[in-house]
Order: structure tokens, then sequence, then C-alpha cells
């Protein structure tokens, strides 16, 4: 828990969201300003500010994250037409909130490379 963090907020339940699923490890909700028709943030129940912090035992946790996306693309029924997801590292590649989320994105096409 990282005092002042939005996402710790919502881990901790203290700030509201629309929870969507969660695991011993990880919480997923709807994104707030949604990008597509399913938005859903899949974020680490512990503080990790950037990929840039993780560290070789955080691997499990990088591989609980991608695998609860996939399960929750599955469940919103986003395999058939495709979906993508983005991680953003840092201001450059906008990054806004300081704790490591897994930008789940489906329901419409996507162009490449990304904007
Ligand atoms: P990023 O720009 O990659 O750091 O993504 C942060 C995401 O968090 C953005 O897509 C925001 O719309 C989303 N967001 C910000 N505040 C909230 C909130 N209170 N509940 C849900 N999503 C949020």
């Amino acid at each position: 828990m990282s005092s002042g963090c939005l996402f710790c907020g919502i881990v901790g339940g203290e700030v509201p969201a629309n929870l969507v699923a969660e695991g011993d490890e990880w919480v997923a909700f709807r994104d707030i300003d949604p990008r597509a028709p399913s938005h859903v943030l899949v974020v680490p129940r512990r503080h990790v500010a950037t990929l840039d912090d993780l560290a070789e035992e955080d691997d499990a946790l990088v591989g609980a994250l991608v695998r609860a996306a996939a399960e929750i693309a599955r469940d919103e029924g986003l395999v058939e037409g495709g979906y993508r997801l983005v991680f953003n590292c840092g201001a450059g590649a906008g990054q806004s909130v300081y704790h490591i989320h897994l930008h789940l994105l489906g329901g419409r096409k996507f162009s490449w490379p990304p904007g």
C-alpha cells in the first residue's frame, strides 16, 4: 500500500470502482474513461509504480495479471473479435497512474501501431 496512490485506494476499498473480478494478487475494475466498449484495468494488490520497478521475483505476479486479463476477455466475449493488452510505462508512453495496470481493451477494431 502506497499512501496517496489512487489504485492502492481502489484495491483497499477506500476509493469506489466498478469491480469486474479479483484474485489473490490482483483486482480488475472498469476504466473510468473507457477507450473501447470493454476497457478493464487489471492491477496488482501490491504497489509497484512502473514496469521499470519490476524484479525477477515479480515474474509470477506479471503472469497472473496477463492470465487474469485473458480470462476476463473470455468472460466478456472478446476473444472472437480480438482484444488488446497494454502496459504504459512512463509519462512519454502515456502512464498517468503510477501503480502498474494492464489495460484490457476490446469490442472494436484497433489500428497498428498504436498512437
Ligand atoms: P495510464 O494512462 O496507462 O496510466 O492509465 C490510467 C487509466 O486509469 C486511465 O485509462 C484512466 O482513465 C484510468 N482511471 C483513472 N482514474 C480512475 C478511477 N478512479 N477508476 C477507474 N479508472 C481510472
